[in-house]
């Protein structure tokens, strides 16, 4: 389908429907809810009854944006969430691609009658929805959302659903820094700076709200839990259950962590291994043509974007650290090769 059919799909679909659920990845980041509350709010104009629908909790520096307060949590109300999509018409995928990233929350709504859109910005898509919206040049499914709600009925963007957009924009592009170089981006900036949101308070929101404590963590990861290995051109760092305990870590405290070590001059590849319960999460960055989602989608179960990727493990923390120094060697050549890229 072009672009143009996809969208009058969409506008058929919504023409005869009345109960709308939009539904984003689990560990849900700045554009996941981003995108999702800006067509939340979008939606509503139209007088549609909306549920955002999360599989788990969100940090609290996004539970500003307009419409967090609306969403229910397939861990904790998981019959009230039920219920919504058993009636629901229509089901948006905001921000991912794959239906594992829903985690549980997956099963009902793989079992729902509902026409699934999907609005996201992650390669490789699976085809699990009947009209999908999947590009990997946008800067975030926040801009891709941009981009459909526009050409459904730009009068309706307003201030709430500008500021949600914009703090997806925002968030995943690291203020502008990654996937962020097609002028187009900076027209829907643009536009959505016209709605007269206030770009300074939405940075200052987003990260001006952290605990004293998360700070004295990143002091803790940098002097003791990260490790550098020159000749790989790489850097990890490691946070276990009783570093979590210690500075009292709350939910989105290790945000951005991962990025970090790419300043260290040399360094292309970069991770961090977080001890949980349950698992042992991980997240990868790397610089230029080095692939990190490869190596979460052939070795952690995981996926991404070329540069940005997560994962996880079932071994322990110190199995899964073994396991990861143990892939250096056969990507040696190619971490060589991308350091002496961005070096020249
Ligand atoms: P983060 O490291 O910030 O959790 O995620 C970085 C990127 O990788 C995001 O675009 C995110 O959607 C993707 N990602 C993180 N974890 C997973 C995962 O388990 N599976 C897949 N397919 N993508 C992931
Ligand atoms: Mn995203």
């Amino acid at each position: 389908m072009q672009n143009d059919e996809r969208i009058s799909a969409l506008n058929q679909l919504l023409d005869t429907a009345k109960n709308i659920v939009i539904t984003f990845h689990v560990n849900p980041d700045g554009d996941a809810l981003g995108s999702s509350l800006g067509l939340y709010n979008f939606l509503l104009k139209f007088g549609f009854e909306v549920t955002p629908i999360s599989p788990n909790p969100f940090p609290d520096n996004l539970r500003w944006l307009k419409g967090s307060e609306q969403i229910l949590f397939y861990d904790t109300q998981k019959e009230a969430v039920e219920e919504k999509i058993e009636k629901a018409d229509i089901i948006f995928f905001m921000d991912f691609n794959e239906m594992k990233r829903l985690d549980a929350l997956a099963k009902p709504v793989k079992a729902s009658a509902a026409k699934k859109i999907m609005i996201d910005h992650h390669p490789y898509p699976e085809a699990f929805a009947d009209i999908t919206f999947s590009s990997t040049k946008v800067s975030s499914a926040s801009e891709l959302t941009y981009e459909i709600i526009e050409a459904i009925d730009n009068e309706k963007i307003c201030k709430d659903v500008a500021e949600c957009l914009f703090t997806g924009i925002m968030t995943d592009t690291g203020t502008f820094h990654f996937n962020s170089s097609r002028p187009r981006t900076y027209e829907i900036v643009g536009n959505l700076l016209k709605t007269e949101i206030n770009k300074d308070q939405i940075y200052s929101n987003v990260n001006d709200n952290y605990s004293e404590e998360r700070f004295r963590l990143l002091g803790y990861c940098l002097n003791e839990g990260m490790t550098v290995l020159p000749h790989f051109h790489t850097a990890y760092i490691v946070i276990r259950l009783n570093d979590k305990e210690k500075f009292n870590y709350q939910i989105g405290d290790s945000e951005g962590f991962v990025n970090i070590p790419l300043s260290i001059k040399g360094i292309v590849f970069s991770v961090i291994i977080v001890e949980q319960e349950d698992v042992t999460k991980m997240s990868f960055r790397s610089k230029g043509n080095f692939a990190v989602n490869c190596i979460a989608r052939t070795f952690f179960n995981g996926g991404g974007h070329t540069n940005a990727a997560g994962g996880h493990s079932h071994q322990s923390v110190d199995k899964t650290i073994a396991e990861f120094v143990a892939l250096l060697p056969q990507y040696l050549s190619d971490l060589q090769k991308t350091a002496k890229e961005i070096s020249s």
